[in-house]
């Protein structure tokens, strides 16, 4: 399994940062337009691991660049359990949040004909990322009889069928599982993917493949073109759990793991960091981009608060805008069923929306006040002038705006303050006062 060979070790490079070593590219030139970046500034986030492409050439349509500098993107996840295994269901919830404003998608289907929904939902023409233990969980039948041979190629038909990054939780080693036992946590461990590898490392002793043969990792993801997805499989599962010591000792595992990719030049992104009190975040989103050379950064949440079952997707957004303004790049939708369902429909709407709005925050604090303002500036002119078909437009989820707006009948104003609306009397008065000067 292993290839050993230092040349050939050498030789890996995914073709999209060899090219911007070397250029600028056609594709980054068209990216760098939708971000509002330079050709060149993008070429060199790339060549430098900063930015990350998720492309797999046998796939993806519509590449979306992850990273320094560029707006804040947005992934939600579908997938089936075992106690609700509907792929039709799933396909309309990945339509769904693609008609909320997702830029990728995760497959993180569990049971049923798990590779049929995967090529469905690649279908579906947006960058997709899987978990492939999970798959290769139910192929083998349980957690412990995973064989390295069998992951890996469950990897390698992941990326055979054009995912564009996959979520491998190389950093839960023997050393993790050390530091889990030494400094136990109330929560224990909350990642599927974390929990898989933990339980097959305590039943047999054996190190995580992920980690030991990460280096004939790397030539699977080089082969296809596929970007790697740091997995934070201790990622604290309350706050109580946020200082302990198996997180930390994950990220410095993948930190070393990261500094592999970019020596490599193989796309990755960093998962994390959990459950964490609003205080620690900043300080835990620096401490993962320093410890990654700067690496795009893929969060959940960071989730702030325990107690809120049923707005977890509020929680997650709050969580998330302190993130963005520390440079995290990347939010994963969290929905409101959040540690209490697999999601609807519905579901999925309101956490993608309430995401985005997120997401668009974080752009706000990262591109700053001036372009904010000529952002938002259209909705706002709108709604001093109560034009409402303008300000259904501008707005994020228009649509939902002209439901809320209709509901009490149509009037200029709206039901809130009615016939004493404020910026109608106050206009008329200006006007009025302004004819009497004339
Ligand atoms: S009625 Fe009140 S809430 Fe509605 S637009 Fe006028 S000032 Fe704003």
């Amino acid at each position: 399994m292993q290839n050993n060979n230092l040349s050939h070790q050498m030789s890996l490079m995914h073709a999209l940062i060899r090219e911007c070593r070397a250029g600028i590219p056609k594709e980054v030139e068209a990216m760098a337009r939708k971000e509002g970046l330079s050709s060149n500034t993008l070429a060199h986030a790339i060549a430098m691991g900063k930015v990350s492409v998720p492309a797999n050439p046998r796939h993806c349509r519509s590449a979306v660049a992850i990273g320094e500098g560029c707006l804040v993107k947005v992934n939600v996840n579908i997938g089936t359990s075992a106690q609700r295994c509907d792929h039709v269901l799933e396909v309309e919830k990945a339509k769904a949040a693609i008609s909320c404003g997702a830029d990728t998608l995760m497959d993180l289907s569990t049971a049923g004909d798990i590779p049929s929904l995967r090529r469905q939902i690649l279908s579906l023409g947006v960058p997709m990322g899987t978990v492939p233990i999970y798959e290769a969980v139910r192929r083998s039948g349980n957690a412990v009889d995973v064989d390295a041979d069998l992951l890996f190629q469950v990897i390698r038909e992941h990326c055979k069928d054009g995912v564009d990054f996959l979520t491998l939780h190389c950093g839960v080693n023997l050393e993790a599982l050390e530091a889990l036992r030494s400094d136990p946590r109330l929560m224990g461990v909350v990642s599927r993917g974390g929990a898989f590898h933990l339980a097959r490392m305590v039943q047999n002793g054996e190190e995580n493949p992920l980690f030991s043969e990460f280096q004939y990792l790397l030539e699977i993801l080089d082969e296809y073109e596929v970007v790697i997805s740091l997995g934070d499989g201790m990622r604290p599962g309350c706050i109580h759990d946020a200082g302990r010591l198996a997180k930390s000792i994950e990220y410095l595992a993948i930190g070393r793991l990261s500094r592999q990719c970019l020596d490599h030049g193989i796309q990755r992104f960093i998962e994390g960091p959990g459950h964490i009190p609003l205080p620690q975040v900043g300080y835990n989103i620096r401490m993962i981009k320093e410890l990654t050379d700067q690496a795009p950064l893929y969060l959940l949440g960071p989730v702030v608060t325990d107690i809120a079952a049923g707005y977890d997707h509020v929680v997650a957004a709050m969580g998330s805008v302190v993130a963005c303004c520390h440079g995290a790049d990347f939010l994963c939708m969290v929905s409101p069923s959040e540690h209490l369902a697999l999601p609807r429909v519905d579901d999925i709407v309101e956490g993608t929306r309430v995401t985005r709005i997120a997401a668009h925050i974080g752009d706000c604090v990262k591109r700053g006040e001036a372009w904010q303002r000529t952002r938002e500036l259209p909705l706002v002119e709108a709604r001093r002038d109560l034009d409402w078909e303008s300000q259904f437009r501008e707005a994020m989820f228009g649509e939902h705006a002209r439901s809320i707006h209709g509901r009490d009948g149509a009037v200029e104003t709206c039901s809130m303050c009615g016939d004493l609306c404020a910026i109608k009397l106050v206009k008329e008065i200006f006007e009025k006062n302004h004819k009497q000067r004339e």
